[in-house]
């Protein structure tokens, strides 16, 4: 057929592109997601880095700091320095200004000259001077510190190791944080003058600038995002902090850089643990947020095509459905008319003539006529409801007379399709506001159900009741009953359940829909219990009138149905 051949291509086509939009949604969310958190990333790494070089600045701010009385160091002519130590036994007035400043330095504390190229406390008979400030000379010591011992061992060590490829007239070397030791060179003889040995001050060093700057440059460290600790890794002491509510604890703080200070203060290493600075946890807030905003559209975005898609899926079934009918109905159309035909050809041709044979052909024609009859209704009533032309006509009723009224006329048929039938009604129902033959149609349809998708138990139960401002008619079987998933489609347009009882049973799948709608354009409303195997229960409910507003609520005296109820005792339970 190529009409469901079509629809199966079409379906392909759907499945295709939804399978398509969820891939293009889930790979725009993989790479939102991704971007996301690359930028975030980036910007922890760019913070990083940024840590790292103001720790560098740190570490070059306080070399700096030592460096202070020589800059001008390099442009001395060491030879002169020589010719005056060997001539006066002093330096130039220049340098001596040099070493003034200094000893004004409170970063050392003394100063002293050993004019010799060897190991000036271990080597002996070498003298070593110390410098007077105030007497701007040079005075001889008896007993040298051990730490400037240490100071002239490193300093004529290092340089001897270096001296014939070295450049510069002078080098520097640290004896840890003890002492700064300076070896001057004279480079036309490749030679060393002498070693100045200047004593450091640890507590200013520590507490003055250290730590003040430590403070100053990453404290505190909830505006910074970072907390910078002064270890001596040899003593393993900690020696100062940026920010004092911080304490170094390793099992607090994981140290995320380590920083020493170039070829000076080797025993000293800065350690730094990042927190999440302002701008970390903006960035993390950002993602948060954005990572919300995304799950929230890709939420919608899925709830939508899916929603979509299902609508078409209906759709598609409805169209395939219709489809289904058409054929179906043509079929039952004409089966009806030929039966009539054949049978009025019989009784038109004269060749039936006996009384019993042309009752028979008169019962099929009026049976089909009837069969008919009862489906171009249908037809019709699903045109008006598609239409809008459905005609209302309201009037105050009292639904267990109309009830009695639909008894009235199909009682017989009930009994003669092998039905039980129970009717139960509440005393004094209030009145409802319903078009008669709408109810009518309402009525025979449930009850044209009940007894289709009746196979065993045959009993239908009609019970009429009233509760919170509403009046309720139910019709019961204990029939088959319908499954849970098919109980919201039995309402729609051509749906039947498909199993082998409603594939015996005739039908196109458009009772209940026009029930519905007829039920909806009177202010009622239809609900559905059933089991399967169990039976069904359909319940419609209509809005009830306030009593005494109708104007013939005091002709109706009796319970018409009750009434019945105890003429037909014995078929009522
Ligand atoms: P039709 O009876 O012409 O198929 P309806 O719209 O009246 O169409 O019903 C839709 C479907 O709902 C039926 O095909 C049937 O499967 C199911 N159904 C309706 N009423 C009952 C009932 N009382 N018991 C079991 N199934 C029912």
């Amino acid at each position: 057929m190529p009409f469901f051949n079509k629809m199966r291509k079409r379906n392909t086509v759907r499945w295709l592109f939804l399978s398509l939009g969820i891939t293009a949604v889930l790979a725009l969310t993989a790479m939102n997601i991704y971007s996301l958190y690359a930028l975030r990333e980036s910007t922890i790494e760019s913070a990083k880095d940024n840590k790292k070089s103001q720790l560098d600045e740190f570490t070059f701010q306080i070399r700096h700091q030592f460096g202070g009385p020589f800059r001008e160091l390099r442009k001395l002519d060491i030879e002169k320095l020589e010719n005056s130590w060997e001539v006066s036994g002093n330096f130039p007035n220049h340098f001596i200004e040099v070493l003034v400043k200094a000893s004004d330095d409170p970063l050392y504390d003394d100063i002293y000259y050993n004019p010799s190229d060897s190991d000036a406390c271990y080597d002996s008979g070498q003298p070593v001077y110390k410098f007077n400030k105030d007497l701007k000379m040079f005075t001889l010591v008896e007993e040298v510190p051990e730490l400037v011992c240490d100071g002239f061992g490193i300093s004529n060590s290092r340089i001897k190791a270096l001296i014939d490829e070295y450049r510069f007239n002078n080098k520097v070397t640290f004896d840890a944080h003890r002492s700064m030791n300076l070896a001057l060179i004279n480079l036309d003889s490749r030679s060393v003058i002498g070693h100045l040995n200047f004593t450091i001050n640890r507590d200013y060093l520590v507490d003055e600038l250290i730590s003040k700057q430590l403070k100053e440059q990453f404290g505190p460290t909830e505006e910074t995002g970072i907390v910078v600790w002064l270890r001596d890794w040899i003593q393993d002491e900690i020696l100062s902090g940026s920010d004092d509510a911080h304490i170094y604890n390793r099992d607090v703080y994981e140290i995320d850089m380590r920083q020493r200070f170039p070829e000076m203060l080797e025993n000293w290493v800065l350690h730094a643990s990042f927190l999440q600075s302002p701008t970390v946890a903006a960035t993390n807030a950002s993602l948060t947020r954005n990572l919300i905003v995304l799950g929230f559209a890709v939420i919608v975005l899925f709830g939508a095509l899916v929603f979509m898609f299902i609508n078409a899926q209906r759709e598609r079934e409805l169209a395939q459905r219709q489809a289904g009918f058409l054929a179906n109905i043509t079929h039952e159309l004409k089966t009806p008319l030929a039966v009539m035909q054949a049978a009025g050809e019989n009784i038109s041709d004269g060749r039936v003539t006996d009384g019993e044979r042309l009752k028979n052909y008169g019962d099929h024609i009026y049976n089909e006529s009837v069969r008919l009859r009862k489906m171009i209704e249908k037809l019709l009533d699903v045109a008006k409801v598609d239409s809008g032309q459905t005609v209302v006509e309201q009037a105050p009723h009292q639904l267990s007379a109309l009830v009695q009224e639909y008894l009235q006329s199909n009682r017989e048929y009930i009994r003669s399709k092998g039905f039980e039938l129970n009717v139960q009604s509440d005393e004094n129902l209030p009145l409802v506001m319903v078009d008669p033959d709408h109810l009518e149609t309402i009525l025979n349809n449930l009850v044209e159900n009940a007894i289709k998708y009746s196979s065993d138990n045959k009993q239908i139960d009609i019970r009429l009741s009233s509760a919170n401002d509403q009046v309720f008619i139910s019709v019961a079987d204990k029939g088959d009953g319908i499954a849970k998933k098919s109980q919201k489609l039995i309402f729609e347009k051509f749906y039947r359940v498909e199993n082998s009882l409603t594939a015996k049973t005739k039908g196109h799948g458009l009772g209940l829909a026009i029930v519905k709608n007829l039920i909806e354009l009177n202010g009622g409303t239809i609900s559905l219990k059933s089991a399967e195997g169990k039976g069904s229960t359909f319940t419609v409910s209509f809005p009830a009138m306030i009593k005494g507003e109708s104007p013939i609520e005091n002709q109706i005296s009796t319970d018409p149905v009750r009434e019945t109820a105890k003429i037909d005792s014995n078929q009522y339970v």
